[in-house]
């Protein structure tokens, strides 16, 4: 066998420079986080979400040039399946390539399970399962040909097990963990590897939404919802912060992660080992 000595491995400061990632749902919180991280690491990142234009463009010219990245933004929604592609395609098309997607973006709502939305259970699967099956797809053949890829799913420790009231977000969670092992074995001799991390809860506006529906659903204050509900099972106690998935997310991407695939990895204070 004919082993090849591992280039640019460094496991204090990982070198993405010449990466293109794509990071969907990146106009906000953990999305936002983990494209600052890897322009740091001195990949190009296209930028994708929804949200005020101006501030938009703000945000990403003062990442290009705290980063020395180049930054695209692409507002594709990614609730359309032709959106999800679109992206992926119009980034190869524009950029030349991608190396990198992050599947990040979602949404949630707290309903018991007999009055639960159809149309939100219908839009949670299409963001936050199916908007990554569509990426994927559309990125993958690329990645093989070039030997090389890093896809990384944001799933929930909601992929692994469940809350009550949460039907669609644990259903497409628990999907993205399925899909994410089966992309890991279809690259895994190809150079592309594809893991799925598994935050708790993380202080993001998608948790500071979810305090006042969860207070409804329950009859309760909003202090007991994050003391007695968010951090209940939580035993760090602590929210965990979006550059802490920022950092395992620019190692997965890096040499040293290149034998890890196919894993769920929780990112939840301890939540998930009871
Ligand atoms: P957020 O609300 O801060 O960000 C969500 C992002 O998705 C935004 O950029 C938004 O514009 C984008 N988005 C929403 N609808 C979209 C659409 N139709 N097309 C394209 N983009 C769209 O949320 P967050 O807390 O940063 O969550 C990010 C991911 O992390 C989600 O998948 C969420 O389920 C997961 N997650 C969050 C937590 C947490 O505690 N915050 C915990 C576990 C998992």
């Amino acid at each position: 066998m004919n082993i090849q000595p591992i280039e640019h491995l460094s496991a204090t400061s990982p070198d993405l420079t010449g990466r293109v990632a794509i990071v969907t749902g990146s106009t906000s919180g953990i999305g936002l986080g983990i494209a600052k991280a890897l322009a740091a690491a001195g990949a190009d990142v296209i930028i994708n979400g929804l949200g005020d234009s101006t501030e938009i463009d703000f945000t990403c010219a003062a990442l290009e040039k705290e980063s020395g990245s180049r930054i695209v933004y692409n507002g594709a929604n990614l609730l359309d399946p032709a959106g999800a592609r679109g992206l992926v395609e119009e980034t190869i098309a524009g950029v030349g390539r991608v190396d990198i997607l992050v599947n990040n973006a979602g949404i949630q709502h707290v309903s018991p399970i007999e009055d639960f939305p159809v149309d939100k259970w219908d839009a949670i699967i299409a963001l936050n399962m199916s908007a990554a099956f569509h990426t994927t797809r559309a990125a993958f053949g690329m990645m093989k040909e070039a030997g090389w890829g890093r896809i990384v799913n944001i799933a929930s420790a909601h992929g692994l097990i469940a809350s009550p009231y949460k039907g669609a977000y644990v259903a497409a969670k628990h999907g993205v963990v399925g899909l994410t092992k089966v992309v890991a074995l279809e690259g895994a001799r190809h150079g592309v590897t594809c893991n799925a991390i598994c935050p708790g809860y993380v202080w993001t506006p998608l948790v500071e939404n979810q305090i006042g529906d969860t207070a409804k659903a329950r009859g309760i204050s909003r202090e007991e919802v994050i003391e007695n509900v968010l951090l209940a099972a939580q035993p760090s106690k602590r929210f965990a912060e979006v550059e802490e998935l920022g950092a395992l997310t620019v190692f997965l991407c890096s040499e040293g992660g290149k034998s890890i695939t196919g894993t769920a990895l929780p990112m939840d204070g301890g939540w998930t080992a009871q």
